[in-house]
């Protein structure tokens, strides 16, 4: 801990009066270093803060060596006293997400002794990476665990041990550590090097919530969510589950019932219709005349596949010269013509053109789409066609 770290002295300050040491320009704006700060850099897993010195937005902080870098939208002197101001609403919420992790983490080290070998503290949520495989009842029991150690209100310890207490000590660690290493404790939960903000006591995490997870690679990736970002997610879920039981008129608790007897009554009812639909298709197959030049037969909603085999079906069964079969849908007709004696495609090219479609195929079958026309008017110009 350098004495110009503020954060580390005191990861709740929130304002900070400080002096200009240098400002230069970059592309994207001005990188301002100061004599002390408060802004955390970007670093271990926790992004960098924002806030303002003075007037002038600082957008991100980040750490070059031992100098922390402040990146501006606006140059400020050297020499001048500036008045630093934390975004806190963010840093605590960076605190509450990275505190958590810690929490989650070393309990999944310390039930299942997997290492954890991947942190990202995303905008919404928090993503871990662990080396082994976790399933559900792992990441309930986990969570449970974790959410324990919120209610026990532990203090957080942060210590710097000297390296031979350090060799004694176990804890989690990322990477291979040289020199003075910061350690931070949850008292019957975890012991990890870190060098990021935290929260005094684990209370303040409040809540932490596993979302998801994905087993990969022998490893899991879980996601979750603490503090203020968790209670949002509940209330996000509650007031969704709440529309979904009313639309159910189901007990909030029992919402997914519910939603299988709907999908067994739907089930149901789209065989129903499929079967009526199959035998009034049937039927009026059954009352075209056999042999004739033309043979029509119009329906709605039959699905395009089902359209060429009764197309087909006609041809064979009737043995008309023109098979054509018309299904009427929300945006206009269906349509499929089948033919063993003559080529479609002109035909098919006139009935396009008349009711506003599209479509085409090898001379013996054609399909397309009709935006306009009546049953009539479509039926009154196949035969007119057909007779000229
Ligand atoms: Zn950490």
């Amino acid at each position: 801990m350098n004495w110009n770290e503020l954060y580390y002295q005191d990861a709740y300050l929130t304002e900070f009066d400080s002096e200009v040491i240098s400002c230069q320009s970059r592309d994207d704006g001005y990188a301002i270093v100061l004599k002390e700060t408060a802004f955390y850099p970007e670093g271990g897993g926790q992004p960098g803060d924002q806030g303002t010195l003075n007037e002038v937005h600082v957008l991100d902080t980040h750490q070059t060596q031992d100098v922390v870098i402040h990146y501006t939208d606006a140059p400020i002197e050297p020499g001048t006293r500036v008045h630093g101001r934390l975004n806190w609403q963010r840093r605590f919420d960076l605190m509450q997400q990275h505190s958590g992790e810690h929490i989650f983490s070393g309990l999944v080290h310390k039930t299942k002794g997997y290492e954890n070998i991947g942190f990202h503290l995303g905008e919404d949520t928090v993503t871990l990476d662990f080396s082994g495989v976790l399933n559900e009842a792992d990441l309930l029991n986990v969570e449970t665990l974790a959410n324990e150690i919120i209610w026990k209100n532990v203090p957080v310890q942060i210590t710097y041990p000297d390296q031979k207490e350090l060799s004694t000590l176990e804890f989690r660690s990322k990477k291979e550590l040289e020199g003075s290493v910061r350690i931070v404790s949850f008292p019957g939960a975890d012991v990890c090097a870190c060098c990021g903000t935290h929260v005094s006591h684990s209370g303040e995490v409040g809540l932490i919530k596993v979302l998801s997870f994905q087993n990969r690679k022998g490893g899991t990736r879980v996601e979750i969510v603490c503090g203020n970002r968790a209670l949002k997610y509940v209330q996000a879920v509650f007031r969704e589950n709440t529309a979904i039981s009313h639309l159910l008129s189901a007990n909030i608790l029992e919402t997914s019932q519910a939603v299988t007897r709907l999908n067994q009554d739907y089930g149901s009812l789209l065989h129903e219709i499929h079967e009526t639909t199959r035998r009034l298709l049937e039927e009026k197959k059954a009352e075209l005349s056999d042999h004739q030049p033309l043979a029509v037969l119009t329906a709605s909603h039959i699905d395009p596949k089902d359209l060429r085999v009764l197309c087909n079906d006609i041809v064979e069964e009737k043995h008309a010269g023109v098979a054509a079969v018309f299904s009427l849908h929300e945006d206009g007709w269906k349509y499929v013509m089948i033919s063993k004696t003559m080529d479609l495609r002109p035909l098919c090219k006139a009935l396009n053109a008349r009711f506003n479609g599209r479509g085409g195929g090898p001379g013996d079958m054609v399909q397309g789409a009709l935006t306009s026309g009546s049953e009539e008017e479509l039926r009154q110009f196949l035969q007119d066609s057909l007779e000229s």
